[in-house]
């Protein structure tokens, strides 16, 4: 006999029928013994139990586990062919709805053998496709497995009941194919497979008592009770989850082994002058991280930090020292931007901060300064051409940017430190185009506003160490926000621009964020920003055509005209020049704006301490971290904040729950952990982590926080002791599989 392995094709052990192979071949896409292996079960039913109550859904396949309460036989004649035809009709009680089954037979005989195999009181497993019929659910021309009687009778499929343990798999189906065929491969599979690799070492089993892998596949496909399939999918999820941080746990590795140049601040007294003239005391958490990036980049290897803190706690201030130190050290240190409109306030802030330290090589600079140069795609050619020049000489020793930084022509002088503000719109590639730029490896710093769980943070930015800035700067007012539910509550529109209108005789100034530039057409954001994972909310309404979705240049107008008449309305999109949206910027951050209509373009890090209120409209097209992102331009001088969601989505929709949890609540990261759980897992880990997101089959990273812990752990104590795994063949193979994928991820790319 032929040994079958993981390796081979699942025809070996499928027997003779092609239809059910190319339904598991084409309809599941497993083509190995080995895949066939790793399907596995969704949910177990007990054999001995009625169904669990379920709610089917027209044309789904289900399987269920139920009682035949009545049957029938009935004879009829067909009308196309005009001979008589049979059909058994059959009444199931589950634990969830009832169900009539239907086989249409084309002999007498046929259907009496049917119905009899499906006398009153019989309990079996049903499989086929739910339809909804005369108010009844129907399963049309299901298939059956008889296990025997309610009332303990045998029944002629009482050896298949007696073989499936108690516990009968249910596996994600595909037409043409049921639960048992699959059971009953697979069982074949596990009987005749042989050289299935163990990539868990037994030390490592030991420790976090996991079965071994073979035990562990028999557990999961054939259990005798749920123990067995929890303690498999331990494992499974243990194995999967071993490998990811032994993946990441080598990348910090490698990156503490890289040499870097060493910035101790040398000479230079810039950061010195800086925090002379700092208008305010720094937080506690900001002196704290400060002396850390001060301690890392002094080490002669790069750093590789990740800097989280909610909005308005003051990442930039951070961000900057650690600019300056850099630049105090002889080097260059660049701020990368997601979007122009946060690279120019980056600029402008960066400058006025500096004030004449900014002055570098110009009348009235001071004598250590420095020169903050920026850089965007949408730059004049000749400003580009300078602005390039200053970067590659050096003269520029901030510079702050776009994606235009990224591009092949731009050169640094002595690039010492990366700075990459709003890190989840920039991929691993994006990070790496940037560092590539600097003679030796530079430290790197990003930056998110968005709080991350400690799992996700541990998988997705798992090659970075995390600081949190936990506390906001003092002064920092409250934000409430408030729901305008325009469906039951039209009304409220008008009390909306009231409360602007009230907030801007006080002095103040608002933001009204509409998710759409013009008329009918889609938000299509800055010119060089990527696509926006957050637009098109997930769970968004539907709404009738009639109500389109509001729009900065129309609601603009009409505020004028109407309820915002003589206040100072203007725009800003990203349709809008460069120059403009600078000048729009500008004006607003000067006052002589009030109120400024704009789509996302002011989600991140737009920061107007005068600005009270923000006015979301359609709120519901907006997901949860970019309502609390937007949320948090207000509320940040000292000035209570307000924040309006405006909608027309019904109540008790998804819509409406998510709005009415970003209202509950402005802790970030609630809000983050609600988001993340409405979210698909692959969306969690962003586009760049694809080498990964491929590698997550049964571990999610929300749920199985403490196996992602121990994992860490484990992988931690692994390469201490083995850093190339020698020990470990098959797990090392397993790591240099992602790695190679997720490197081949960035060739593609790049
Ligand atoms: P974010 O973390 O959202 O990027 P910013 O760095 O933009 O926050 O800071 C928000 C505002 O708070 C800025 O105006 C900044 O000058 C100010 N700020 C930062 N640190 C402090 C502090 N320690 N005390 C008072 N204000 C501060
Ligand atoms: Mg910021």
């Amino acid at each position: 006999m032929v040994a079958i392995t993981p390796d081979s094709p699942v025809a070996t052990v499928f027997g003779r029928s092609t239809t059910k192979r190319k339904a598991v071949e084409d309809g599941l896409g497993l083509r190995t013994v080995g895949e066939l292996l790793h399907h596995f079960p969704r949910r177990y039913v007990r054999t001995t139990e009625l169904s669990e109550d379920v709610t089917p859904e027209e044309g789904e396949m289900v399987t269920v586990v139920g009682e035949v309460a009545s049957s029938q036989l009935k004879t009829f004649t067909n009308r196309r062919t005009n001979k008589p035809g049979h059909r058994v009709e059959v009444r199931v009680v589950t634990q969830g709805p009832e169900f009539t089954a239907t086989w249409f037979l084309p002999h007498r005989t046929m259907a009496e053998r049917e119905q009899a195999r499906m006398a009153v009181g019989s309990r079996g497993l049903f499989s086929g496709k739910v339809q909804r019929f005369n108010s009844r659910w129907q399963l049309a021309q299901p298939h059956v497995v008889i296990f025997g009687r309610g009332d303990g009778e045998g029944g002629p499929d009482e050896t298949l009941a007696a073989s499936l343990k108690g516990l009968m798999p249910v596996y994600p189906l595909t037409a043409k194919l049921y639960s048992w065929d699959l059971q009953k491969t697979v069982a074949v599979a596990l009987d005749l497979v042989s050289g299935v690799e163990e990539e868990l070492p037994e030390e490592v089993r030991g420790r976090h008592d996991l079965p071994d892998v073979m035990t562990a596949l028999r557990w999961i496909h054939a259990p005798d009770d749920m123990d067995q399939v929890h303690a498999a999918r331990r494992r499974f999820r243990f194995a999967e989850a071993l490998v990811l941080q032994l993946v990441l746990a080598r990348r910090r590795a490698a990156q503490r082994s890289l040499g870097a140049q060493a910035r101790t601040g040398g000479q230079g007294r810039l950061l010195e002058h800086f925090d002379a003239r700092l208008p305010f005391d720094l937080t506690a958490g900001q002196r704290k991280v400060g002396a850390v990036l001060e301690a890392e980049l002094a080490r002669p290897h790069p750093m590789n930090r990740l800097l989280q803190g909610e909005v308005g706690s003051g990442k930039t201030v951070v961000a900057l020292r650690a600019m300056l130190r850099v630049v105090d050290s002889g080097g260059q240190a660049v701020l990368l931007a997601p979007t122009e409109v946060l690279a120019q306030q980056h600029h402008r802030s960066i400058t006025a901060m500096l004030g004449d330290l900014a002055g570098g090589g110009m009348l009235g600079g001071a004598e250590d300064a420095t020169r903050v140069t920026l850089l965007t795609g949408s730059m004049g050619r000749a400003q580009r051409q300078a602005a390039m020049l200053d970067i590659a000489t050096g003269e520029a020793g901030i510079v702050v940017g776009t994606h235009a930084l990224l591009e092949d022509e731009v050169t640094f002088f002595d690039l010492g430190l990366v700075v990459v503000d709003e890190q989840h719109r920039f991929g691993v590639e994006q990070r790496s185009a940037l560092t590539g730029k600097a003679s030796s490896p530079p430290h790197v710093l990003v930056m998110t506003a968005t709080p991350i769980p400690r799992t996700v943070a541990m998988t997705v930015f798992g090659d970075l160490e995390t600081s949190v800035l936990r506390e906001l700067p003092a002064g920092r007012a409250p934000i409430a926000t408030h729901v305008a539910p325009l469906a039951e509550q039209p009304h409220w529109e008008e009390r909306v621009w009231q409360r602007v209108a009230e907030e801007v005789a006080a002095g103040h100034q608002a933001y009204v964020v509409c998710p759409r530039i013009v008329g009918d057409e889609q938000e299509v954001g800055e010119s060089d920003a990527p696509a926006d994972p957050d637009s098109g909310a997930e769970g968004a309404a539907p709404r009738a055509p009639a109500q389109p979705l509001t729009a900065v240049e129309d609601l603009a107008p009409q505020l004028r005209a109407g309820p915002l008449a003589g206040v100072r309305v203007e725009v800003l999109h990203g349709r809008l020049s460069p120059e403009e949206k600078d000048t729009v910027m500008r004006r607003f951050a000067a006052g002589e704006v009030d109120v400024l209509v704009a789509t996302t373009v002011i989600e991140v890090g737009v920061d107007v301490a005068n600005a009270t209120t923000i006015v979301v409209m359609d709120a519901d097209r907006f997901g949860i971290s970019q309502l609390h992102q937007l949320r948090g331009r207000v509320g940040r001088g000292g000035l209570p904040g307000l924040c309006l969601l405006v909608t027309r989505a019904e109540a008790q929709t998804p819509a409406r729950e998510r709005l009415a949890a970003v209202a509950a609540t402005t802790d970030g990261f609630e809000l983050s952990r609600v988001d993340l759980e409405q979210r698909r897992e692959g969306d969690v880990l962003g586009a760049d982590q694809s080498g990964f997101r491929s590698s997550l089959v049964t571990l999610r990273v929300l749920r199985d926080e403490r196996t992602i812990v121990a994992a860490r752990e484990e992988a931690e104590r692994l390469l201490e002791a083995d850093p190339d795994l020698a020990a470990a063949p098959v797990l090392a193979q397993r790591v240099t599989q992602i790695e190679a994928s997720a490197s081949s991820d960035y060739l593609e790319k790049a």
